[in-house]
């Protein structure tokens, strides 16, 4: 099999990624994006549906038969085992689908969003250069309660159980700044399109 050159994508919560990740796919990146791959997993019919619904009962499952996901999320962060039995039903999909995808792609290179990409050795190996999005902490958290309406406690617990700024910036190959406008944003993620063509021709 031909080696897919792989770039991971990370940074905290409402820093950008998605908006990152789209810039990339317009340019002609393949995106694979874990958490896209855990809401498919987790919407009516999905693969780990059974799973979950064995493992947590009907208080977690919405009308529709989706993941409640304000249900679970409720649950996952007052109760570190169940946590953990969340992520051992999820974790293996999200890898096999995700690795099943990159495999796939038609495109020089590859984008995989992953949010704790940082914090997991697994996705860590999977990846051939690391990305961070970077902006402050601030403005992280404006940009989720526009998107969410998350309250602001829940989006700094959310902050705190992942790396820390700095943490990221210390291991990243390539950091795109996001604390500006989307038009400042473009051509920075050009700039990294072109750097990422030629590594990938390289590779
Ligand atoms: P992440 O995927 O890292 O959680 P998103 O890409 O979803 O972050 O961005 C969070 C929110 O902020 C989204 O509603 C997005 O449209 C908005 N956003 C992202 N970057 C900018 C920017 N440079 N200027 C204004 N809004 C932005």
């Amino acid at each position: 099999m031909t080696h897919r050159y792989i770039v991971g994508l990370t940074g905290g919560i409402g820093s950008g990624k998605s908006a990152v990740a789209d810039g990339f796919a317009r340019l002609g990146a393949a995106v694979v994006d874990t958490d896209r791959i855990a809401h498919v997993l987790t919407a009516p019919g999905g693969a780990a549906m059974a799973q979950i619904e064995a493992a947590f009962g009907p208080s977690v499952i919405a009308a529709d038969g989706a993941l409640d996901r304000a249900a679970m999320r409720e649950l996952a962060f007052s109760d570190a085992a169940a946590r953990a039995r969340l992520e051992a039903i999820l974790h293996p999909l999200i890898r096999s689908e995700s690795a099943r995808q990159c495999a796939a792609a038609q495109a020089p290179y590859v984008v995989l969003v992953v949010p704790l990409l940082i914090e997991s050795g697994h996705w860590r190996k999977r990846c051939d250069r690391l990305c961070v999005v970077d902006c402050p902490e601030a403005l992280q958290i404006e940009r989720v309660r526009v998107r969410s309406a998350l309250p602001e406690a829940q989006i700094r617990a959310i902050m705190a159980a992942q790396a820390s700024r700095a943490e990221r910036l210390a291991v990243a190959d390539d950091v795109i700044d996001n604390s500006g406008t989307l038009a400042e944003l473009a051509p920075r993620i050009e700039a990294l399109h072109r750097r990422y063509l030629a590594l990938a021709a390289r590779s």
